[in-house]
């Protein structure tokens, strides 16, 4: 059923597959009718112990070494950090690359998670998840992402995968966040219902710069729990029209009205709302809106 040059270890009725390149992946994944790619597997565990179905097909992903890597990468004008799909988190957290380009993103991988989840939950399974804590973030860094999908390796923006539907085969290689030589303004926050090691909430974060008393290039972007990552695009262009000029309370029901929540056991939709409106307000508030 899967390639050659993959290894295939059973075990019961379970059966892992553990390719050693992209390609042999993907094939196994369009092989195996319920293959599942398992990079750290922290997601995934949380889903089978809330009794989601478990694939008995796992397609391993720890020998695809060429997914490890972080790397600043100059292409012509394109000057950005490259971040493999399997570089744990606790790596990013502790990579001098990305304190020095990215510190942005290194504050949301201090709110992912507790050390010991960190040291096996990767970047690619965050972002694979399309929930994942690091994705408003990676929205307002304006990140792309490589993927292999049937075969075509793809560069793409995460704002325009993420609305893409999913696709069986989507193989994530690398995570690219552009590097910024400009002097931006930024802020990441998490909030859930305890202070650490607990599902957000939400979680936002927002990055903006003033060039000549000109609001320039504002991003704001808000996701975590189990929302769809989201850039709120008439937010933004609320505040770049004239963003010192208006004020908390008609910013505050703008983002009501752009942001879509959702209702669980412990807070509905209207509650995880206005926590999120009231995040960005305060962050605003510190540098620009009345
Ligand atoms: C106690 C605990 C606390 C947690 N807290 C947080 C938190 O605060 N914030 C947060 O965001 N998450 C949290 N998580 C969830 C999880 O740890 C992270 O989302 C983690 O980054 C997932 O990475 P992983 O490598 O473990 O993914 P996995 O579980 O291996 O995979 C997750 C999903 O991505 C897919 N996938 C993985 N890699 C690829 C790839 N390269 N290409 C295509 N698909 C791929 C898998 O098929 C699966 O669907 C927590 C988990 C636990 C157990």
């Amino acid at each position: 059923m899967v390639s050659a040059k993959s290894d295939m270890v059973s075990r019961s009725d379970i059966s892992v597959s553990i390719p050693v390149t992209l390609v042999d992946a993907q094939q196994s994944k369009l092989q195996l009718k319920e293959g599942v790619y398992v990079a750290g597997g922290t997601l995934l565990q949380l889903n089978w112990e809330a009794n989601e179905a478990m694939s008995k097909q796992i397609i391993s992903l720890n020998n695809l070494t060429e997914l490890k890597d972080i790397e600043v990468i100059k292409e012509g004008q394109k000057h950005f950090v490259k971040i493999g799909a399997l570089t744990t988190i606790n790596e990013c957290l502790h990579s001098s690359i990305m304190t020095k380009y990215c510190p942005l993103f290194v504050t949301a991988c201090q709110n992912i998670a507790a050390p010991a989840v960190r040291n096996l939950a990767t970047l690619g399974g965050n972002v694979a998840s399309r929930i994942g804590d690091s994705l408003p973030v990676l929205l307002v860094l304006d990140a792309e992402i490589t993927c292999l999908i049937n075969g075509e390796k793809k560069t793409k923006k995460i704002s325009e995968w993420l609305k893409e539907s999913r696709d069986s085969s989507f193989l994530l290689i690398d995570i690219r966040i552009p590097y910024k030589e400009k002097q931006f303004s930024y802020y990441y926050k998490k909030v859930g219902r305890r202070e650490a090691f607990t599902p957000a909430i939400v979680s936002v974060s927002g990055m903006w710069r003033f060039e000549k008393g000109e609001l320039l290039d504002v991003r704001l972007a808000v996701g975590g729990g189990s929302h769809e990552p989201v850039r709120l695009y008439q937010v933004e262009e609320l505040l770049k029209k004239d963003g010192c000029e208006y004020s908390s309370e008609l910013v505050f029901s703008k983002i009501i009205n752009e942001f879509n929540s959702y209702s669980d056991s412990f807070f509905n939709d209207q509650y995880r709302k206005k926590v999120a409106a009231n995040l960005i307000i305060s962050e605003l508030k510190k540098q620009f809106i009345y």
